[in-house]
């Protein structure tokens, strides 16, 4: 959560088009104040049980969330995203990220 400078009121995450790219901006929902949201937090790539997790590098609260139980800490919330892992032949792997502990985990089908 972030709250504008301005007023105090919450901000919210919108994509906003500037100089001809779609970037995600802080937005307060009352008096309309603007920052940029992408210097904040980005995935980088982590390791889990040997394999290298490519992951994006977005602003992770622009990702959706799913109610998915983290291995790591049991904790049921977590952001997802989908990324090519191996060779372009095969189907995008889902991963989870846990909004608690931070550990990132992939889907097995
Ligand atoms: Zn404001
Ligand atoms: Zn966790």
């Amino acid at each position: 959560m972030r709250f504008c400078p301005k007023c105090n009121s919450r901000m919210r995450i919108k994509r906003v088009k500037k100089d001809g790219k779609v970037v995600p901006m802080y937005v307060c929902v009352k008096c309309g104040y603007m920052e940029p949201a992408d210097k904040t937090e980005t995935l980088k790539v982590v390791e889990n049980e040997g394999e290298a997790i490519k992951v994006v590098s977005d602003d992770i609260r622009t990702l959706p969330t799913a109610e998915v139980v983290c291995p790591n800490c049991g904790y049921n919330k977590a952001v997802w995203w989908m990324a090519q892992t191996r060779s372009g032949d095969e189907p995008p792997t889902q991963f989870f990220r846990c909004l608690r502990c931070g550990y990132t985990w992939r889907q097995y089908a």
